[in-house]
């Protein structure tokens, strides 16, 4: 779990290079086909050969709902699971891991939860550079290609935030003059990034909900000082504060059977079919 920009993917990745595991994506906007650059899609080569599930593969025009997701992304660990494999569930949008991980979920599988957390003004300056970077590897004409005077922006991919904000730059076209079109680009670009920075503090929000109302026990992985830091320090950083506890969290989850207190009563975690605990891994 964790906001935009924060190193989710990457550590999946990580992850499932400690251990035999797939991935399933639970980005909402993710799992369209389409719009790679603007949505950030992690790279084929960034994948490096690790399977992803719900990555890119439903229509851009379909609504994909949380239901739709309960039931795909259910089928989609109990294959992997089926293979001896760990699944990973990867992804931005809380209200589709919410939906999926309901009492009936917890009751079968054990789950480990792991949160790459930015501080919020270092997250928010990273992902306004991440846009102008979005931009030089052509954001503005893939969203083009999602474009259309009657587009309703209410539906499938294009909810992405990049397409409602690049509809008057588009729609202006070649009638108006290059200065307009410039200005009128420079404003989009601006909304795209305070739209990101909305989405990043809404995501966080609902992360701290489900800790505190759901009672969730998340594993906080401290990552601003990735983001602050370059180069070799922003590696080793990545290392020390995130990768490293990752694979920690996740081994003492599946070979430690770790006692839980639950309100003082002290419990043994594991007694509902911890699919993944007895997994041999
Ligand atoms: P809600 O129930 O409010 O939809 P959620 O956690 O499911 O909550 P988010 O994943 O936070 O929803 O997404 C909310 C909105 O943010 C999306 O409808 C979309 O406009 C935008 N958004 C989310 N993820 C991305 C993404 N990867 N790329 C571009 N825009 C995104």
């Amino acid at each position: 779990m964790g906001a935009t920009g924060t190193g989710k993917s990457r550590l999946s990745i990580d992850l499932a290079t400690h251990f035999a595991a797939e991935v399933i994506n639970s980005d909402k906007i993710q799992v369209y086909q389409g719009l790679d650059i603007a949505t950030n899609k992690i790279t084929d080569e960034e994948r490096r050969g690790v399977p992803h599930h719900l990555l890119g593969v439903i229509p851009p025009e379909s609504d994909f709902t949380s239901s739709n997701f309960k039931y795909t992304a259910s089928i989609s660990v109990k294959s992997i699971l089926s293979r001896r494999k760990l699944p990973i569930i990867v992804g931005g949008s809380n209200s589709y891991i919410e939906t999926l991980i309901d009492a009936n979920f917890r009751a079968k599988y054990d789950c480990c939860f792991l949160w790459v957390d930015v501080a919020m003004p270092v997250l928010h300056s990273f992902v306004s550079d991440r846009v102008d970077k979005m931009v030089e590897r052509g954001m503005v004409d893939e969203v083009r290609d999602f474009y259309s005077a009657t587009s309703d922006y209410s539906r499938g991919i294009r909810r992405a935030i990049g397409v409602p904000e690049l509809d008057r730059f588009f729609r202006v076209g070649s009638v108006s003059d290059e200065l307009t079109r410039g200005r009128i680009l420079a404003e989009a670009l601006d909304q795209i990034k305070s739209n990101t920075s909305k989405l990043a503090s809404k995501q966080v929000d609902k992360i701290n909900r489900l800790r505190n109302t759901k009672r969730w026990r998340v594993r906080r992985l401290e990552a601003t000082d990735v983001l602050r830091r370059r180069g070799g320090d922003a590696e080793a950083a990545w290392e020390d504060m995130v990768a490293g506890p990752g694979v920690d969290a996740v081994r003492r989850f599946l070979y430690e059977v770790e006692p839980v207190v639950y309100g003082g009563v002290m419990a043994v975690r594991g007694g509902a079919a911890p699919v993944m605990a007895t997994a041999s891994y």
